[in-house]
């Protein structure tokens, strides 16, 4: 097939027209879309303007789908950067101020050097400055106060933080996404 925007996104929505995931969101090719619909797996919702075009084929580029079986979400979420950041509200939870992701830091809560471990319930997001302060130090030795003790998130607790941001506001490039997205080491 040719005459397609490569670029072009295809929205991927659940069976109840929710995007399958916000943080990231849910996004596949025109080339997995098109599949798709071959094999009646989703619905078209909505599409471009452009069609895309094969010897047998032409039809407009969907852009957004939505599957035709509803798909469970899976409890827990990832352990990932952004889904810390996003736990958070991407806010410092040392100053309460909100934050841009590439200005927002990890804060181990319980210092790795006095044993905490990077795991949901010791990894806060931190401002640079919150965090340099704090240091590898508990909070309360340096006048600090954590505004909220971290927890385990559900992925319904995310989607529904995930709501409150608009689609694009971080993702303006799939390479943050992806940096953003990668898995915090486990130590
Ligand atoms: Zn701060």
């Amino acid at each position: 097939m040719n005459g397609a925007r490569a670029t072009s996104p295809v929205l991927v929505l659940n069976a109840d027209f929710r995007p399958l995931n916000y943080f990231p969101l849910s996004l596949c090719s025109w080339q997995e879309a098109v599949k798709a619909v071959f094999l009646d797996r989703v619905n078209v919702v909505s599409e471009y303007d452009h069609a895309i075009r094969s010897p047998s084929l032409e039809m407009r580029q969907p852009s957004v789908i939505s599957l035709k079986q509803y798909v469970k979400l899976s409890r827990r979420p990832a352990f990932t950067r952004f889904n810390v950041f996003l736990r958070d509200q991407f806010a410092c939870q040392y100053c309460g101020f909100d934050f841009p992701t590439q200005d927002l830091t990890f804060d181990h809560v319980v210092p790795r050097s006095r044993g905490g471990r990077t795991e949901w319930t010791n990894v806060v997001a931190a401002c640079s400055p919150c965090n340099l302060r704090k240091a590898n130090k508990m909070a309360k030795d340096v006048g600090m106060q954590i505004l909220r003790r971290p927890d385990q998130p559900s992925n319904h607790q995310l989607q529904r933080v995930g709501r409150k941001f608009p689609p694009n506001y971080l993702h303006e490039s799939w390479r943050d996404f992806l940096y953003w997205d990668s898995e915090l080491e486990a130590i």
